[in-house]
């Protein structure tokens, strides 16, 4: 099994990196994709460190949109730091998580996009998928990727949280869609609809660790292991056992980075 995006280079698991890296393996995770924030050096350098407790893991970089507020009127500098950091990880299997994040609204929306089309023409020039973190800003999303994708841009919508509309229009621009321990929720029934409607070569399964814990793990620090619960409550929305759940998520990571 895989999580495919996680924050394990993140403060959170300085302190017991190595025990986090034998629960996932113990529990059939064997690989992540690891996500740091193009712009903080010390996550960055924390990169090294993940890859010697866990050799399988694979990196992605970008500028988050709670980030982005740092740009404005300079979003040509947000490509050029992400650009940066992609050189730094030198294997780098994507670039995000980039996107919008209208709910919190730490940055202004017209600054979050400018960002955001930056990474996204960095993207396309660099030949990488992108990460997409969307949060009640999927119409601009959805014209953000258009216009600075030139049809050309390739990806996954992390954290799904939207409507099955929603789905149906990132399905419709070619990229998979990937759940988080939300999907565990006892209230989040629109949200497991909206799953029943993906395909099932669309899929991926993530934790979103530290944040985000499944149930029975919910409020505590979320870490990949926990990615098997997120996985099982996928496959009883689709109808399969979780063996052939994981196989496909599995396959469509490979197509997908
Ligand atoms: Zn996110
Ligand atoms: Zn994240």
């Amino acid at each position: 099994m895989i999580d495919t995006h996680c924050h394990i280079a993140g403060d959170e698991f300085v302190a017991d990196l190595a025990d986090v890296v034998a629960r996932a393996q113990a529990a059939g995770v064997d690989r992540a994709v690891c996500i740091l924030a193009a712009d903080e050096p010390a996550e960055l350098d924390r990169a090294a460190a993940v890859r010697a407790a866990w050799p399988t893991v694979r990196f992605a970089a970008g500028i988050h949109p709670h980030a982005s507020g740092r740009y404005a009127g300079r979003a040509d500098q947000s490509a050029a730091t992400a650009r940066a950091a992609l050189a730094s990880i030198g294997d780098a299997v994507a670039l995000g998580e980039i996107g919008l994040d209208y709910h919190y609204d730490f940055a202004p929306k017209d600054v979050q996009r400018e960002v955001f089309a930056a990474q996204v023409a960095l993207a396309v020039e660099t030949d990488l998928p992108v990460v997409i973190h969307t949060r009640e800003a999927m119409d601009d999303t959805v014209d953000v990727l258009r216009a600075a994708g030139q049809g050309r841009v390739r990806g996954v919508i992390h954290c799904f949280t939207g409507s099955s509309d929603d789905a149906r229009r990132a399905l419709d621009l070619g990229f998979y869609i990937s759940f988080s321990g939300i999907l565990t929720f006892p209230r989040a029934d629109l949200l497991r609809e909206a799953a029943r409607l993906v395909p099932l070569d669309r899929l991926l399964v993530e934790t979103d660790a530290p944040f985000l814990a499944p149930v029975p793990h919910r409020g505590q620090r979320n870490e990949p292991a926990w990615v098997v619960q997120t996985l099982a409550a996928l496959a009883a929305v689709k109808g399969l056992s979780v063996a052939a759940a994981g196989d496909a998520v599995l396959g469509n990571t490979e197509r997908m980075f």
